[in-house]
């Protein structure tokens, strides 16, 4: 990787800004209680990195859309409570509606080495999703390095992460440096073979995905909704399953598309069908050719999970994107979970991208034996389509 991280940087005695990613989800019964701290625990390692060299630890996010106004409901105090459990009296929070204002800088400026400070939700200021210069200075004037974490946010051009850049000396944190260095190096130099599982509602929402992935990968492994629309353009019958009418000319596209670049594309050969998306509904199994007119495929069976945990044993380069099924019901969740454990099984490097996707693997139970599981799910999506990051490409080169 070529861009600088934390280490490059010289952070005794300065004042570092860190964009972290703290937009946890909230508990929807109780009042500011966080449902999931596992995005807190991602950050903690360039924070504990830049606290141990003796940096005054400056952190900034955002949390929800509170829609560029100061609104209660969207503070960070929950997570300013997490930090103080966690740091006890090397830790402050330090808001202001406005995020910066005359007592922030006081405050700031009192900081001692190895102290972490938390400002209130970057967001309350209406300049911080327009990259807005006037918020990206104050940022810049209250620090002297800026480093980026926030791989999550990392896909959109922001006050916090592109406008303070583009004034501060910067570098990329312990977390995005993990991102980028094994999803780039996957996508960029992969050992083969390297396979490919797509899945997920929507063609639409994943053309980009394919597309890129096609010119990389030997084998594409398709399930989840977008399988049918693959299905369908090829003639099969495909009941009430979903369908992108207008995406078929294009998939019939891709489908040429890898035959002429050699790659193999899988679709399933059996599914589990029902009447509905409910729990507890009557399920079936069955052929492909056999979808009933009146019935949605809303996992793949067991035929296509035995051929496609197949192609994923053999293979030494996994990138897994979409679920197989509906995954949310239990009833339709077994596909999803045995790619799953065919990923944790493999010896391959194993990278899972995508906010469902990972959920999923997650639940499955299977997070810690899988290379890497992006913590960013539009950003491992833009990332698995080529794109360059904003909050990436705008950090300092080595
Ligand atoms: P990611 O967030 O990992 O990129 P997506 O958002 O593309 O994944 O897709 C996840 C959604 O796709 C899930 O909500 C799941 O219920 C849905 N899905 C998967 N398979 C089907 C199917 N056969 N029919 C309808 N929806 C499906
Ligand atoms: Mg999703």
């Amino acid at each position: 990787m070529n861009k600088k991280t934390v280490k490059d940087l010289n952070v005794s005695g300065k004042k570092v800004l860190v964009r972290v990613d703290f937009n946890v989800p909230l508990s929807k019964e109780e009042k500011g209680v966080i449902a999931d701290d596992a995005r807190i625990r991602a950050a903690l390692p360039t924070i504990d990195y830049l606290s141990e060299n003796g940096a005054k630890v400056i952190l900034i996010s955002h949390l929800g859309r509170p829609k560029g106004e100061a609104n209660p409901e969207f503070t960070l105090k929950p997570v300013a409570d997490w930090l103080k459990n966690k740091y006890g009296e090397k830790f402050h929070f330090i808001p202001s509606p406005r995020v910066i204002d005359q007592n922030v800088k006081d405050k700031v400026n009192e900081l001692k080495d190895g102290e972490i400070a938390l400002l209130e939700n970057t967001r309350f200021r209406p300049e911080e999703t327009k990259n807005g210069e006037e918020f990206a200075k104050e940022l810049s004037e209250i620090s002297n390095l800026y480093v980026n974490d926030a791989f999550g946010t990392s896909h959109r051009a922001h006050a916090s992460n592109v406008g303070v850049a583009s004034i501060l000396p910067s570098a990329v944190g312990l977390l995005i440096e993990k991102e980028i260095d094994v999803m780039g190096k996957a996508l960029e130099t992969p050992e083969h073979p390297f396979v490919s599982i797509l899945g997920g509602a929507k063609v639409s929402d994943k053309i980009g995905v394919i597309e890129n992935l096609i010119t990389k990968v030997d084998t594409i492994l398709i399930g989840g909704g977008m399988a049918y629309t693959f299905l369908k353009a090829q003639g099969k019958e495909i009941g009430k399953s979903l369908l992108e009418e207008d995406k078929m000319d294009l998939s019939l596209e891709l489908i040429k598309k890898a035959k002429n670049k050699g790659v193999e594309i899988l679709l399933p050969i059996d599914v589990v069908i029902a009447d509905e998306i409910k729990s507890g509904v009557e399920t079936a199994i069955v052929d492909i050719d056999n979808i009933p007119e009146d019935k949605e495929a809303l996992d793949i069976g067991p035929k296509t999970i035995e051929l496609f945990a197949s192609k994923i044993k053999d293979a030494k380069t996994v990138v897994w994107n979409g679920p197989m099924g509906v995954f949310e019901i239990k009833e339709f969740s077994n596909g999803t979970n045995e790619v799953a454990k065919a990923l944790a099984d493999s010896d391959a490097v194993t990278i899972v991208g995508g906010g469902d996707s990972a959920l999923a693997i997650e639940k499955a139970g299977f997070k810690d034996k899988i290379t890497h599981v992006s913590t960013g799910g539009g950003a491992s999506l833009e990332f698995l389509e080529g794109k360059t990051l904003p909050g990436i490409a705008c950090i300092d080169e080595k």
